[in-house]
């Protein structure tokens, strides 16, 4: 570990007074993961079992153990900065350009910065945020210059100001203009250096009298924000109701990510409290990978796709694995 990250770790498990209260928050370390607790201590903990989900750094009262959960993380897996961030400056290599989607005219009233899932495994909901945004009269086109957040582990080994300047690179580019990720984890990690880019369903929130004006869907959807949309949640559901969809009182959770074990038992959790849904509305495409291919799965829907469909455009379902039982019908 570089000396910069490895003082970072010392100080925050310094503040530590033992509560344990990362320990009972953990989901992680509910279903046999890792141990953030005795991880703060400097003892074993399984730590690459460790979602990052911040569960434990929201109930924490002194010091941010998920900051050291995720360096500790990086060193244990000793993962190398991926060719593809030093080719692209996104951690995936691109997806193919989805075919036979529509053209939409680009504009200049946002920027949408993808971030390195959407751009390597789910790229239609790039064109479906555009699509949602131009539905509203905003024309948007990609950020120049966009990047990766910094957040995935491979990019630790990279002191805080190394990551800092790719974030302050990103708020260059936009040049002031209002800017709107795609994945809530992105929003988070930049706001930690202080670059507000707000989620879309935060920045849609501002727009429910347009988005009201649309033809709308007549479905019942259950929400799960993900860990990192959590707080969220108000703007998500007034844009969901916006649409005219129905929202269900589900639970809501983490789904694991890739967590051998933990990852199973959260979905099960997760795919149970959302049963009757005609579809599972996400803001995390990471999330996405998950529900759209469980098995005998709900259909989930990003939130920008929500807003196509209110606007009368399902051309992103061919992509999904599990596609919606019907398109559905106008709000009533
Ligand atoms: S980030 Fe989530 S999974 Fe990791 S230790 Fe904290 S609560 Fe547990
Ligand atoms: S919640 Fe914070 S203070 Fe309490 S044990 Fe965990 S890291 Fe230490």
């Amino acid at each position: 570990m570089n000396p910069g990250n490895e003082a970072k770790v010392s100080s925050l498990r310094e503040l530590c007074i033992g509560c344990k209260a990362c320990r009972k928050a953990c989901p992680s370390f509910a279903n046999g993961g890792c141990d953030p607790f005795s991880v703060m201590q400097g003892l074993e903990g399984k730590v690459e079992m460790c979602i990052g989900c911040g569960k434990c750094t929201e109930v924490c009262p002194v010091t941010n153990p998920k900051d050291v959960m995720m360096q500790m993380k990086a060193e244990a897996l000793g993962l190398p900065v991926p060719d593809a961030f030093v080719k692209c400056g996104h951690v995936l290599p691109y997806a193919p350009e989805p075919e036979g989607l529509p053209e939409v005219p680009e504009g200049d009233g946002c920027y949408v910065m993808p971030g390195c899932i959407v751009k390597g495994k789910v790229p239609y909901v790039e064109y479906a945020a555009f699509r949602a945004l131009e539905s509203i009269g905003i024309g948007s086109r990609e950020l120049p210059g966009s990047t990766c957040c910094t957040y995935p582990i491979p990019l630790r080994s990279y002191t805080d100001a190394d990551r800092d300047a790719f974030k302050f690179r990103m708020r260059g580019k936009a040049k002031g203009r209002d800017t709107v990720t795609l994945c809530s984890g992105c929003s988070d990690e930049l706001a930690r250096s202080g670059v507000f880019f707000p989620h879309i369903s935060d920045y849609l929130a501002h727009f429910t009298d347009r988005i009201r004006q649309l033809p709308g869907v007549d479905m019942r959807v259950a929400i799960e924000p993900g860990c990192s949309a959590e707080k969220s949640y108000r703007s998500i559901r007034e844009v969901v109701e916006a649409t005219g969809a129905t929202v269900m009182e589900n639970t809501r959770g983490c789904c694991g990510k890739k967590i051998p074990g933990v990852n199973e038992a959260l979905m099960r959790e997760r795919e149970e409290e959302c049963r009757g849904a005609d579809a599972i509305i996400l803001c995390c495409p990471n999330c996405m990978l998950f529900y759209d291919g469980y098995p005998d799965g709900i259909p989930v829907l990003h939130i920008s796709e929500l807003v196509c469909l209110a606007a009368g455009d399902s051309s992103t379902q061919r992509f999904h694995k599990i596609g919606l039982k019907a398109i559905p019908g106008r709000r009533k």
